[in-house]
Protein backbone atom coordinates (compact mmCIF):
# COMPACT_ATOMS: atom_id res chain seq x y z
CA UNK A 1 0.00 0.00 0.00
CA UNK A 2 1.49 3.73 -0.84
CA UNK A 3 2.09 6.00 1.59
CA UNK A 4 -0.34 8.22 0.03
CA UNK A 5 -3.21 5.26 0.36
CA UNK A 6 -2.73 4.68 3.83
CA UNK A 7 -3.00 7.84 4.88
CA UNK A 8 -6.15 8.52 3.04
CA UNK A 9 -7.59 5.37 4.78
CA UNK A 10 -6.30 6.71 7.96
CA UNK A 11 -8.39 9.81 7.45
CA UNK A 12 -11.36 7.61 6.70
CA UNK A 13 -13.67 6.81 9.58
CA UNK A 14 -15.68 3.73 10.21
CA UNK A 15 -13.77 1.61 7.34
CA UNK A 16 -14.57 -2.13 7.33
CA UNK A 17 -18.11 -1.08 8.81
CA UNK A 18 -20.13 -4.04 9.07
CA UNK A 19 -23.59 -4.08 7.12
CA UNK A 20 -25.45 -4.00 10.91
CA UNK A 21 -24.42 -0.56 11.34
CA UNK A 22 -26.20 0.67 8.08
CA UNK A 23 -30.01 0.82 8.29
CA UNK A 24 -32.65 1.52 5.85
CA UNK A 25 -33.73 4.36 7.81
CA UNK A 26 -30.16 6.19 7.42
CA UNK A 27 -29.54 9.66 5.74
CA UNK A 28 -27.82 10.26 2.94
CA UNK A 29 -25.76 13.78 3.04
CA UNK A 30 -25.15 14.98 -0.86
CA UNK A 31 -23.28 17.86 -1.57
CA UNK A 32 -25.16 19.32 -4.60
CA UNK A 33 -23.53 22.60 -4.97
CA UNK A 34 -20.67 24.23 -4.57
CA UNK A 35 -18.74 27.76 -4.44
CA UNK A 36 -21.86 29.49 -5.47
CA UNK A 37 -21.71 33.30 -5.81
CA UNK A 38 -25.54 33.40 -4.73
CA UNK A 39 -28.29 31.08 -4.20
CA UNK A 40 -31.92 31.34 -5.61
CA UNK A 41 -34.64 29.78 -3.35
CA UNK A 42 -38.26 29.36 -4.84
CA UNK A 43 -40.94 28.53 -2.16
CA UNK A 44 -44.39 27.29 -3.20
CA UNK A 45 -47.07 29.07 -1.69
CA UNK A 46 -47.97 26.14 0.44
CA UNK A 47 -44.35 26.63 2.28
CA UNK A 48 -44.40 28.57 5.52
CA UNK A 49 -41.23 30.76 4.97
CA UNK A 50 -41.81 33.05 7.93
CA UNK A 51 -38.54 31.17 10.11
CA UNK A 52 -36.64 32.24 7.34
CA UNK A 53 -37.35 36.04 7.49
CA UNK A 54 -33.74 37.74 8.18
CA UNK A 55 -31.73 35.16 5.88
CA UNK A 56 -31.95 36.86 2.23
CA UNK A 57 -34.00 39.27 0.27
CA UNK A 58 -37.35 38.03 -0.34
CA UNK A 59 -39.48 38.59 -3.55
CA UNK A 60 -42.71 37.06 -4.77
CA UNK A 61 -41.74 34.44 -7.46
CA UNK A 62 -45.10 35.61 -9.53
CA UNK A 63 -46.37 32.06 -9.15
CA UNK A 64 -47.74 33.08 -5.88
CA UNK A 65 -44.96 31.46 -3.92
CA UNK A 66 -41.71 33.24 -2.38
CA UNK A 67 -38.29 33.88 -3.87
CA UNK A 68 -35.28 34.46 -1.97
CA UNK A 69 -31.90 35.55 -3.11
CA UNK A 70 -28.40 34.97 -0.81
CA UNK A 71 -25.74 36.89 -1.86
CA UNK A 72 -22.11 37.11 -0.20
CA UNK A 73 -23.62 39.68 2.26
CA UNK A 74 -26.94 37.82 3.34
CA UNK A 75 -26.93 34.46 4.97
CA UNK A 76 -25.72 33.82 8.70
CA UNK A 77 -22.21 32.60 9.26
CA UNK A 78 -23.40 29.24 10.85
CA UNK A 79 -25.76 28.65 7.60
CA UNK A 80 -29.30 27.54 7.82
CA UNK A 81 -31.37 24.37 7.39
CA UNK A 82 -34.41 24.29 5.49
CA UNK A 83 -36.64 21.60 6.50
CA UNK A 84 -38.85 21.18 3.24
CA UNK A 85 -41.42 18.79 5.43
CA UNK A 86 -42.09 17.15 1.90
CA UNK A 87 -42.28 20.46 -0.21
CA UNK A 88 -40.32 20.93 -3.41
CA UNK A 89 -38.03 23.44 -3.50
CA UNK A 90 -36.09 24.98 -6.18
CA UNK A 91 -32.66 25.66 -5.35
CA UNK A 92 -30.79 27.51 -8.32
CA UNK A 93 -31.55 24.87 -11.23
CA UNK A 94 -31.99 21.95 -8.80
CA UNK A 95 -35.43 20.67 -6.83
CA UNK A 96 -35.00 19.49 -3.33
CA UNK A 97 -37.00 17.66 -0.66
CA UNK A 98 -35.85 16.57 2.51
CA UNK A 99 -33.28 18.92 4.43
CA UNK A 100 -31.67 21.66 2.28
CA UNK A 101 -28.38 23.18 4.19
CA UNK A 102 -27.04 26.43 2.98
CA UNK A 103 -23.06 27.46 3.98
CA UNK A 104 -20.10 29.34 3.30
CA UNK A 105 -17.38 27.57 2.75
CA UNK A 106 -13.74 28.15 3.39
CA UNK A 107 -13.74 30.41 0.22
CA UNK A 108 -16.99 32.84 1.72
CA UNK A 109 -18.87 30.83 -1.33
CA UNK A 110 -22.23 29.00 -0.88
CA UNK A 111 -22.64 25.40 -1.05
CA UNK A 112 -25.75 23.21 -0.95
CA UNK A 113 -26.04 20.10 1.12
CA UNK A 114 -29.35 18.10 0.70
CA UNK A 115 -29.46 15.21 3.32
CA UNK A 116 -32.63 12.81 2.60
CA UNK A 117 -33.29 9.25 3.40
CA UNK A 118 -31.78 6.35 1.26
CA UNK A 119 -34.87 5.28 -0.39
CA UNK A 120 -34.93 8.64 -1.73
CA UNK A 121 -31.77 9.45 -2.91
CA UNK A 122 -31.48 5.71 -4.26
CA UNK A 123 -35.05 6.75 -6.74
CA UNK A 124 -33.42 9.85 -7.62
CA UNK A 125 -30.50 7.85 -8.51
CA UNK A 126 -31.62 5.66 -10.77
CA UNK A 127 -33.65 8.05 -12.66
CA UNK A 128 -30.84 10.42 -13.38
CA UNK A 129 -28.34 7.21 -14.41
CA UNK A 130 -30.63 5.25 -16.11
CA UNK A 131 -33.50 6.07 -19.11
CA UNK A 132 -36.07 5.98 -17.09
CA UNK A 133 -37.98 3.94 -19.71
CA UNK A 134 -35.23 0.85 -19.38
CA UNK A 135 -36.43 -3.11 -18.92
CA UNK A 136 -37.34 -2.56 -14.89
CA UNK A 137 -35.22 -5.25 -14.13
CA UNK A 138 -31.49 -3.52 -15.20
CA UNK A 139 -33.39 -0.14 -13.35
CA UNK A 140 -33.54 -2.76 -10.10
CA UNK A 141 -30.07 -3.69 -10.21
CA UNK A 142 -29.25 0.22 -10.35
CA UNK A 143 -31.22 0.85 -7.84
CA UNK A 144 -28.98 -2.09 -5.69
CA UNK A 145 -25.97 -0.36 -6.64
CA UNK A 146 -27.12 3.17 -6.13
CA UNK A 147 -27.99 2.10 -2.60
CA UNK A 148 -24.81 0.33 -1.52
CA UNK A 149 -23.01 2.91 -3.16
CA UNK A 150 -24.14 5.61 -0.94
CA UNK A 151 -24.02 3.01 2.10
CA UNK A 152 -20.21 2.31 1.36
CA UNK A 153 -19.71 6.31 1.11
CA UNK A 154 -21.51 7.06 4.16
CA UNK A 155 -19.10 4.33 6.28
CA UNK A 156 -15.98 5.27 4.58
CA UNK A 157 -16.25 9.30 4.44
CA UNK A 158 -13.52 11.23 4.99
CA UNK A 159 -13.69 12.55 8.47
CA UNK A 160 -12.56 16.09 6.78
CA UNK A 161 -15.77 16.00 4.78
CA UNK A 162 -19.21 16.36 5.85
CA UNK A 163 -21.41 14.87 3.02
CA UNK A 164 -21.38 11.56 2.00
CA UNK A 165 -21.30 11.93 -2.03
CA UNK A 166 -21.57 14.60 -4.93
CA UNK A 167 -24.18 14.81 -6.79
CA UNK A 168 -22.34 14.24 -10.21
CA UNK A 169 -19.89 11.47 -12.08
CA UNK A 170 -17.44 11.58 -9.51
CA UNK A 171 -20.17 10.50 -7.07
CA UNK A 172 -23.39 9.30 -8.48
CA UNK A 173 -25.60 11.48 -10.83
CA UNK A 174 -27.74 13.14 -8.86
CA UNK A 175 -30.89 15.26 -9.99
CA UNK A 176 -32.88 16.32 -6.65
CA UNK A 177 -35.43 13.71 -5.50
CA UNK A 178 -38.05 15.63 -6.59
CA UNK A 179 -38.04 14.18 -10.52
CA UNK A 180 -40.11 11.75 -10.10
CA UNK A 181 -39.81 8.76 -12.75
CA UNK A 182 -42.41 6.10 -12.88
CA UNK A 183 -39.39 2.72 -13.73
CA UNK A 184 -37.38 4.50 -11.14
CA UNK A 185 -39.33 4.43 -8.37
CA UNK A 186 -41.03 0.85 -9.20
CA UNK A 187 -37.25 -0.20 -9.24
CA UNK A 188 -36.35 1.14 -6.04
CA UNK A 189 -39.32 0.30 -4.21
CA UNK A 190 -38.90 -3.54 -5.26
CA UNK A 191 -35.74 -3.80 -4.02
CA UNK A 192 -36.35 -1.62 -0.74
CA UNK A 193 -33.07 -2.31 1.76
CA UNK A 194 -31.41 -4.61 -0.20
CA UNK A 195 -27.78 -3.85 -1.25
CA UNK A 196 -24.94 -5.86 -1.77
CA UNK A 197 -22.26 -6.92 1.10
CA UNK A 198 -18.93 -8.89 1.26
CA UNK A 199 -17.87 -10.32 4.03
CA UNK A 200 -20.66 -8.41 6.02
CA UNK A 201 -20.19 -5.22 4.59
CA UNK A 202 -21.20 -3.00 1.54
CA UNK A 203 -19.21 -3.37 -1.61
CA UNK A 204 -17.69 -0.20 -3.52
CA UNK A 205 -20.11 -0.54 -5.90
CA UNK A 206 -18.44 1.48 -9.08
CA UNK A 207 -20.44 0.91 -12.23
CA UNK A 208 -19.75 2.23 -15.60
CA UNK A 209 -21.93 3.23 -18.83
CA UNK A 210 -20.73 0.52 -21.41
CA UNK A 211 -17.73 -2.13 -21.24
CA UNK A 212 -17.83 -2.80 -24.88
CA UNK A 213 -17.26 -6.57 -24.50
CA UNK A 214 -15.44 -7.00 -21.43
CA UNK A 215 -15.44 -5.51 -18.07
CA UNK A 216 -11.74 -4.37 -16.09
CA UNK A 217 -10.87 -5.53 -13.32
CA UNK A 218 -10.08 -3.02 -10.21
CA UNK A 219 -6.48 -3.56 -10.43
CA UNK A 220 -5.80 -2.79 -13.12
CA UNK A 221 -7.52 0.77 -12.83
CA UNK A 222 -6.74 1.83 -9.56
CA UNK A 223 -4.16 -0.51 -8.26
CA UNK A 224 -6.45 -2.21 -5.57
CA UNK A 225 -7.78 -5.86 -5.99
CA UNK A 226 -11.60 -6.07 -4.61
CA UNK A 227 -12.50 -10.25 -4.95
CA UNK A 228 -15.93 -9.13 -6.51
CA UNK A 229 -14.24 -6.70 -9.03
CA UNK A 230 -13.07 -8.30 -11.55
CA UNK A 231 -12.94 -8.73 -15.71
CA UNK A 232 -16.12 -10.61 -16.85
CA UNK A 233 -17.52 -11.03 -20.64
CA UNK A 234 -20.09 -9.40 -21.58
CA UNK A 235 -22.03 -10.33 -24.66
CA UNK A 236 -24.84 -7.46 -23.92
CA UNK A 237 -23.70 -4.56 -24.55
CA UNK A 238 -23.69 -3.98 -28.32
CA UNK A 239 -26.81 -1.63 -28.02
CA UNK A 240 -24.56 0.70 -26.33
CA UNK A 241 -24.31 3.69 -28.62
CA UNK A 242 -20.67 3.45 -27.08
CA UNK A 243 -20.16 0.04 -28.07
CA UNK A 244 -18.03 0.99 -30.61
CA UNK A 245 -16.58 4.85 -31.19
CA UNK A 246 -14.13 6.35 -33.18
CA UNK A 247 -13.11 10.01 -32.53
CA UNK A 248 -10.72 12.46 -34.52
CA UNK A 249 -8.72 15.25 -32.75
CA UNK A 250 -6.45 17.52 -34.02
CA UNK A 251 -2.61 17.63 -32.81
CA UNK A 252 -2.48 20.89 -31.60
CA UNK A 253 -5.33 20.01 -29.25
CA UNK A 254 -4.11 17.05 -28.14
CA UNK A 255 -0.91 19.12 -27.22
CA UNK A 256 -3.38 22.01 -25.52
CA UNK A 257 -4.42 19.31 -23.20
CA UNK A 258 -1.36 17.49 -22.88
CA UNK A 259 0.20 21.09 -21.56
CA UNK A 260 -2.43 21.82 -19.73
CA UNK A 261 -1.87 18.61 -17.58
CA UNK A 262 1.48 18.99 -17.31
CA UNK A 263 2.89 17.34 -19.72
CA UNK A 264 5.02 19.22 -22.24
CA UNK A 265 6.21 17.38 -25.32
CA UNK A 266 4.94 19.93 -27.98
CA UNK A 267 4.12 18.30 -31.42
CA UNK A 268 2.54 15.04 -30.86
CA UNK A 269 4.29 12.23 -33.34
CA UNK A 270 3.21 9.02 -31.95
CA UNK A 271 1.55 7.49 -29.43
CA UNK A 272 2.54 4.10 -28.75
CA UNK A 273 1.09 1.24 -26.77
CA UNK A 274 3.10 -0.07 -24.46
CA UNK A 275 0.86 -2.68 -21.98
CA UNK A 276 -2.90 -3.67 -22.29
CA UNK A 277 -4.95 -5.01 -19.58
CA UNK A 278 -7.00 -8.60 -19.84
CA UNK A 279 -9.32 -6.58 -21.52
CA UNK A 280 -7.42 -4.89 -23.84
CA UNK A 281 -7.67 -1.57 -22.22
CA UNK A 282 -4.38 0.16 -22.17
CA UNK A 283 -2.69 0.45 -18.92
CA UNK A 284 0.56 2.27 -19.83
CA UNK A 285 1.48 4.59 -23.02
CA UNK A 286 4.36 6.30 -24.44
CA UNK A 287 3.74 9.66 -26.14
CA UNK A 288 6.47 11.26 -28.42
CA UNK A 289 6.79 14.70 -29.17
CA UNK A 290 9.22 17.05 -30.99
CA UNK A 291 10.84 18.12 -27.32
CA UNK A 292 10.19 14.55 -26.17
CA UNK A 293 8.54 11.32 -25.03
CA UNK A 294 6.58 10.73 -21.43
CA UNK A 295 5.48 7.42 -20.56
CA UNK A 296 1.73 7.30 -18.67
CA UNK A 297 -0.68 5.55 -17.88
CA UNK A 298 -3.75 4.76 -20.09
CA UNK A 299 -6.53 6.32 -17.28
CA UNK A 300 -4.02 9.59 -17.52
CA UNK A 301 -3.92 9.84 -21.05
CA UNK A 302 -8.14 9.99 -21.35
CA UNK A 303 -8.15 12.44 -18.20
CA UNK A 304 -5.43 14.57 -20.06
CA UNK A 305 -7.44 14.74 -23.02
CA UNK A 306 -11.08 14.90 -21.67
CA UNK A 307 -13.19 11.86 -20.38
CA UNK A 308 -15.69 12.45 -22.71
CA UNK A 309 -13.30 13.06 -25.75
CA UNK A 310 -11.95 9.28 -25.32
CA UNK A 311 -14.65 7.55 -23.87
CA UNK A 312 -12.52 4.78 -22.74
CA UNK A 313 -8.79 3.49 -22.33
CA UNK A 314 -9.58 0.41 -25.17
CA UNK A 315 -8.51 1.78 -27.71
CA UNK A 316 -6.05 2.28 -31.52
CA UNK A 317 -4.57 5.16 -32.04
CA UNK A 318 -2.95 6.50 -35.34
CA UNK A 319 -1.94 9.46 -37.04
CA UNK A 320 -4.19 10.96 -39.68
CA UNK A 321 -2.50 14.59 -41.55
CA UNK A 322 -2.81 16.95 -38.80
CA UNK A 323 -4.79 14.92 -36.39
CA UNK A 324 -4.75 11.31 -34.64
CA UNK A 325 -7.52 9.06 -34.97
CA UNK A 326 -8.93 6.81 -32.15
CA UNK A 327 -10.79 4.07 -32.38
CA UNK A 328 -12.16 2.17 -29.52
CA UNK A 329 -14.77 0.76 -27.76
CA UNK A 330 -16.74 0.89 -24.31
CA UNK A 331 -17.31 4.11 -22.07
CA UNK A 332 -16.33 5.13 -18.50
CA UNK A 333 -13.49 3.04 -16.61
CA UNK A 334 -15.04 -0.37 -17.19
CA UNK A 335 -15.63 -1.89 -13.45
CA UNK A 336 -17.99 -3.69 -12.18
CA UNK A 337 -22.30 -3.47 -13.89
CA UNK A 338 -22.12 -2.77 -17.27
CA UNK A 339 -25.31 -0.34 -17.38
CA UNK A 340 -25.94 -1.17 -21.19
CA UNK A 341 -24.76 -4.90 -20.32
CA UNK A 342 -27.38 -4.72 -17.49
CA UNK A 343 -30.30 -3.52 -19.89
CA UNK A 344 -29.51 -6.48 -22.58
CA UNK A 345 -29.59 -8.98 -20.15
CA UNK A 346 -32.78 -8.03 -18.53
CA UNK A 347 -34.13 -7.68 -22.66
CA UNK A 348 -32.96 -11.37 -22.48
CA UNK A 349 -34.83 -12.25 -19.60
CA UNK A 350 -32.51 -11.94 -16.45
CA UNK A 351 -33.98 -10.85 -13.53
CA UNK A 352 -31.52 -8.46 -10.67
CA UNK A 353 -30.05 -10.87 -8.88
CA UNK A 354 -28.69 -12.70 -12.08
CA UNK A 355 -27.16 -9.37 -13.46
CA UNK A 356 -25.75 -8.48 -10.05
CA UNK A 357 -24.63 -11.81 -9.43
CA UNK A 358 -22.49 -11.77 -12.76
CA UNK A 359 -21.23 -8.36 -12.83
CA UNK A 360 -19.97 -8.75 -8.63
CA UNK A 361 -19.18 -12.65 -8.35
CA UNK A 362 -18.97 -13.30 -4.90
CA UNK A 363 -21.10 -10.36 -3.76
CA UNK A 364 -24.29 -10.92 -0.76
CA UNK A 365 -27.79 -9.37 -2.22
CA UNK A 366 -28.52 -8.29 1.83
CA UNK A 367 -31.72 -6.63 3.17
CA UNK A 368 -30.61 -3.67 5.30
CA UNK A 369 -32.74 -3.82 9.25
CA UNK A 370 -35.15 -1.11 9.23
CA UNK A 371 -33.37 1.01 11.97
CA UNK A 372 -35.19 3.67 14.23
CA UNK A 373 -37.44 5.95 12.07
ZN1 LIG B 1 -20.84 -4.63 -21.47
Amino acid sequence: MTKALTLAFALCLGLMVSASNAAASDKIRVLVMDNLPGVSLDFPPEFNVKGLFGIGEKEPDGQGGVRMLLSANSCPGGGVRINTDGVVINVNRYKLTGVIEIKKNRKGLFRIINELGLEDYTRAVVGEEMGANWPLEALKAQAVLARTYAMYSEQNRCATHDYDLCATVKSQMFGGDAVEKEGPALAAKETEGEILTYDGAPIDAVYHSTCGGMTEDAYDVWGRKYPYLVSRECRYCADSPYSKWKRRIKISVLDDSLRRAGYTIEGLRAIQVLERSRSMRIKTLRIIGESGSVVMKGTDFRKAVGYSAIPSTAFEAHRDGDSFVFIGRGSGHGVGMCQYGARGMALAGKNYREILEYYYPGATLTKLPEGPK
